[in-house]
C-alpha cells in the first residue's frame, strides 16, 4: 500500500488552516518525510500518523518554511524513547545544517541521526522502493524527490485458470522466471506471468517550472507540486511556479494527479479555489492540498 498525505501546505507563513511544507509516504507501515515545517509533527498526531515510524526525512532545501518542524520532531522522538535511527537526506550542507541544529540549546539524544548530503544521480533504495533527488529552479541548492515502488510480477489468474495451475506451488517458479513441467507441458513464465510496474509519486518542492521536473516525473501515478501563485502573480515570483504552470508540468510528464500546494498566505480562506480553477483549465485531475490530507495510490494495475 502505497498512502500520500499533504500534512502542511502553506508556503513561508503559516494561516489558520495550513502549517508549513511537509508531505509524508507511508509505504508498508513505514513513513518517509518530505520536508518537516513548522506544525508538521502537530497535524500528523491530530491524524494519528504515528511519528515514531517516521525512518527517514529528505528535506527538498533548507529555506526555514521547509525545515523548522525537524527541532521539534527530534526533540518528540527522543522525549517518546525512540532508540532506531533517523535518517535525513538534502541536497549539498545537508550535514552541516543538521549538525548546527543538533548543537542548538541543551539537546539530549538517545538514539543517532544521521545525516547525508545527496547529489542528483543518488538513490536512497529502501526496502521495495527507493527516492532519487533531482535538482530543481530554485533560489537557492533545490531538489524535489522521485519516490518509486519496485516493479513486481503478478501471475495472470484467468491465464493460470486455463492451465489449471492455479493451486500449483509452481507459480514461485514461474514468479522467479524459470520454466515448469505441468501436464506434459513445458509452461514459460511469460505465459502467465505480468510484470506490475511499480507506483511512483514526485514531489517537486520549491520551484519555478522546470524541464527536469517535467522529465522526472514521467507517468508518475501522483505529483506534488507546488503552485504559490497565480499566473497574474508569477513574475513577481521568480523562483516559484503558478497553478497554471503546475498544471502544465503535470500535463506535459503524463502524471496520474496532480495535488497543488505551497499556497501564498494571499490564498486562504477558500480563496485557493482561484488556483485550482487556474490549474483544471490545463490539466484536469487536479486537487488542492490541505493540511492532513490523504490520497492513496492506485495506478492502473492489469488485473
Ligand atoms: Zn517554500
Ligand atoms: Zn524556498
Amino acid at each position: 500500500m502505497v498512502d500520500v498525505w499533504t500534512i502542511g501546505t502553506s508556503s513561508a507563513v503559516p494561516t489558520r488552516e495550513r502549517s508549513l511544507p511537509c508531505n509524508m509516504v507511508n509505504y508498508e507501515g513505514e513513513r518517509l518525510l518530505f520536508d518537516c515545517g513548522e506544525g508538521a509533527q502537530r497535524r500528523m498526531m491530530m491524524d494519528k500518523l504515528g511519528l515514531m515510524k517516521i525512518s527517514r526525512v529528505f528535506i527538498t532545501h533548507w529555506h526555514a518554511d521547509h525545515f523548522s518542524g525537524l527541532l521539534g520532531l527530534i526533540q518528540t522522538l527522543e522525549m517518546e524513547g525512540r532508540e532506531k535511527p533517523l535518517y535525513i537526506y538534502g541536497p549539498p550542507r545537508t550535514e552541516e545544517f543538521t549538525e548546527r541544529l543538533l548543537n542548538l540549546g541543551y539537546f539530549q539524544r538517545n538514539y543517532d541521526i544521521f545525516a547525508e548530503d545527496l547529489v542528483e544521480g543518488d538513490a536512497i533504495v529502501g526496502e521495495g522502493y527507493e527516492v532519487r533527488p533531482f535538482e530543481v529552479d530554485h533560489s537557492v541548492n533545490a531538489f524535489g524527490y522521485v519516490f518509486e515502488e519496485e516493479d513486481s510480477v503478478k501471475a495472470n489468474k484467468e491465464k493460470m485458470k486455463e492451465l489449471g495451475l492455479e493451486a500449483s506451488p509452481k507459480i514461485g517458479k514461474l514468479k522467479a522466471g524459470e520454466s515448469v513441467e505441468w501436464n506434459g507441458e513445458t509452461i514459460e513464465p511469460e505465459q502467465v506471468i505480468e510484470e506490475v510496474p511499480g507506483r511512483k509519486v514526485v514531489y517537486a518542492g520549491d520551484t519555478a517550472k522546470c524541464e527536469n521536473t517535467i522529465e522526472k516525473a514521467e507517468g508518475a501515478d501522483i505529483l506534488i507540486h507546488e503552485s504559490t501563485v497565480g499566473h497574474d502573480l508569477i513574475d513577481e515570483r521568480r523562483y516559484h511556479t503558478s497553478a497554471k504552470q503546475a498544471a502544465e508540468i503535470a500535463e506535459e510528464a503524463g502524471v496520474g494527479k496532480l495535488v497543488l500546494t505551497h499556497f501564498s498566505r494571499r490564498y486562504r480562506g477558500g480563496k485557493e479555489q482561484e488556483l485550482l480553477e487556474e490549474a483544471r483549465e490545463v490539466f484536469e485531475n487536479t486537487v488542492l492540498g490541505e493540511d492532513g490530507k490523504h490520497f492513496e495510490v492506485s495506478p492502473n494495475r492489469p488485473e
